[in-house]
């Protein structure tokens, strides 16, 4: 784990996307860093990896503040809900916000990004299985709220981001996020965990989210 493990996932995504003939470096891998602490993302980030998720704003400021001062580059992106009471220490720490699914975190976000003259790149965040425990705008609404965010608070979004229901196959449901990123003219797709990355990247992903193939299982509780 560690170090070795996120070599053989850059190995692995290199292979997919020859596979599948998509260019070399098409695909941006996002370390999973959540629950594992600083001394246990050091070697990762020191075997080369700069792009890492967080899933909490609180644990995210925790632990980056400290890694940023010893490395160049990082780029954090939050993967998890985003309450509007945390949003401006989420446009301080964070670089990407995946999340954004409801108009009032679009509000915050667009007056946060403005106050802190700072410009995250910006992901909606799709139900794709329109579960109803699961955050993420429902299939049928994401256009409509895409260019919602977009004409009433001038943001760009420039991705969609799923995590398809456990158990279910899929690859239907990267189809459907897909068709759903041209009918937005959203150019990433944030879709693929450790168990289905290299489906992900068949199906025209362009950022993956790993985390247990690269740090190994995390305690049960923290999903
Ligand atoms: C935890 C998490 C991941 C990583 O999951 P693994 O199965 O450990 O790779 C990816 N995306 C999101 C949104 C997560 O919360």
């Amino acid at each position: 784990m560690g170090k070795s493990a996120y070599h053989d996932v850059v190995n692995d995504i290199e292979i997919c996307e020859k596979n599948n003939g998509r260019m070399n470096g098409d695909t941006t891998l996002v370390v999973v860093s959540k629950t594992f602490p600083v001394d246990e993302i050091l070697p990762v980030v020191n075997a080369g990896a700069r792009t890492f998720g967080e899933n909490r704003v609180q644990e995210a400021a925790s632990k980056w503040p400290q890694i940023r001062e010893q490395f160049d580059k990082i780029e954090l992106h939050l993967i998890g809900p985003l309450q509007s009471n945390k949003a401006a220490q989420a446009v301080q720490l964070f670089d990407v916000i995946q999340t954004i699914d409801r108009e009032k975190i679009a509000a915050v976000i667009a007056r946060e990004m403005k106050k802190q003259n700072k410009s995250l790149q910006l992901f909606v965040q799709v139900n794709t299985g329109s579960e109803p425990q699961k955050a993420g705008v429902l299939p049928e609404n994401t256009t409509e709220f895409v260019r919602f965010c977009r004409e009433k608070y001038g943001l760009q979004i420039s991705g969609l981001m799923c995590i398809p229901p456990n158990n279910e196959d899929p690859g239907q449901h990267f189809t459907l996020l897909k068709r759903l990123s041209e009918e937005c003219q959203c150019q990433y797709l944030s879709m693929g965990m450790s168990a289905d990355y290299r489906l992900a990247i068949e199906f025209g992903a362009t950022h993956v989210r790993v985390g247990s193939a690269i740090f190994g299982q995390r305690p049960t509780n923290n999903q």
